[in-house]
């Protein structure tokens, strides 16, 4: 069985049976295979280290109302907040002195709310630290608002495309919400020039291995900069919270299956993925994921950013936890790279 990780490896693609084979086998040998070889090429292409990205939840207010996520607009059990341009700001700063030079503002999707005060604070940002990248995560907006951002300073857009399935998209998604705008808004944000990121849930509801397979080939096919996925963790207040969470090793799959298709890609260890493995904290990056996120959002604000359940007890995900995270990444053997770390496809920014 081995033989389709080294297939996977040098071909940088595999076909379906192969696919389905490294997602679903029992046999734990070959997902250790899987997961050394994609650490491997990590290590290759980035040496052995990981990028830090300060996460900066500005809002919970959302017009949308996902079927899966705590802040959706039928969430009337939650306390609504939009952080002030000078709340944020601080958060930069807090962020800048603990040595992180990529910001990323994510919130609900609040199109008003994007043009008329983030364009500013995007533009705020960019005056007071030139030198740091600006990651936006704010769903899906006119293309006109994408390129005001742009022009603002925003360097990167996180937008997971949720599924790459029409039919599965329907099935998360409230009546109104467009599977085809959506992928639209990718490209959209890349002819803008913005770095790209696409993803989703793992084990969210009615998803199969087929529904991931075709999430794979949507992103071999798409070549983001970044990848986020994490698993589906329920959230108690939403239509889906009584379903069971995403396996945490079928995440770790996808993050080695995915990083030996595309070696070069940002590929974050993310808080949902952390938020299910106490014991093994560092599974992400031994899995070939080479980002960390951790959480730079105020604590009140934070726990209302309830996208699900148990999100706050993640460890490293925390500002005052840094330290430990870098004892630990120490100990495992990787060091925090000071960059940017903007994508390049050959050889990697290293200062
Ligand atoms: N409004 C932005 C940001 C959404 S929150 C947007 O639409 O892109 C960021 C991501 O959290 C989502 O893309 C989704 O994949 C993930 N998420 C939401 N609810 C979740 C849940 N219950 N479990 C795991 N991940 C979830």
């Amino acid at each position: 069985m081995k033989h389709l990780v080294e297939a996977l490896r040098r071909n940088r693609s595999l076909d379906d049976d192969g696919l389905r084979t490294l997602l679903e086998s029992d046999d734990t040998a070959l997902a250790d295979a899987l997961h050394s070889s994609a650490r491997e090429v990590t290590d290759e292409v980035f040496g052995r280290q990981v990028w830090l990205r300060a996460l900066i939840e500005w809002s919970n207010v959302c017009r949308n109302d996902c079927l899966y996520c705590g802040i959706r607009r039928s969430n009337h059990a939650l306390v609504r907040y939009t952080l002030s341009r000078d709340e944020i700001l601080a958060c930069c700063d807090a962020a800048w002195n603990q040595g992180i030079r990529t910001f990323v503002l994510q919130g609900g999707e609040n199109p008003l709310a994007a043009a008329e005060l983030l364009v500013g604070i995007v533009g705020a940002i960019r005056v007071c630290w030139p030198h740091a990248a600006i990651t936006l995560s704010l769903g899906e907006l006119p293309a006109e608002t994408y390129a005001r951002l742009r022009q603002a300073g925003a360097d990167r857009y996180l937008l997971r495309h949720e599924a790459a399935d029409p039919q599965l998209y329907t099935r998360l998604h409230p009546a109104g919400m467009d599977w085809q705008n959506r992928i639209d808004c990718l490209h959209t944000l890349r002819r803008l020039g913005f770095q790209t990121g696409m993803g989703m849930m793992v084990g969210a509801p009615f998803q199969t291995t087929r529904h991931l397979i075709q999430d794979i080939r949507l992103i071999e096919t798409f070549r983001p900069e970044m990848i986020g996925l994490g698993p589906f963790v329920p959230q108690h207040d939403t239509p889906l919270g009584s379903y069971p969470a995403g396996r945490a090793e079928t995440t770790l799959r996808l993050y080695s299956i995915l990083r030996l298709m595309l070696p070069h890609a940002l590929i974050p260890s993310t808080t949902a993925l952390s938020s299910l493995l106490h014991g093994n904290r560092l599974a992400g990056i031994r899995a070939g994921a080479n980002v960390i996120m951790p959480d730079f959002t105020p604590a009140r604000e934070r726990a209302a950013y309830a996208l699900y359940d148990g999100k706050n007890a993640a460890w490293m995900e925390t500002t005052g936890n840094l330290s430990r995270l870098r004892q630990e990444l120490a100990e495992a053997g990787y060091s925090i790279n000071p960059s940017r770390g903007d994508y390049a496809e050959s050889v990697f920014l290293l200062s």
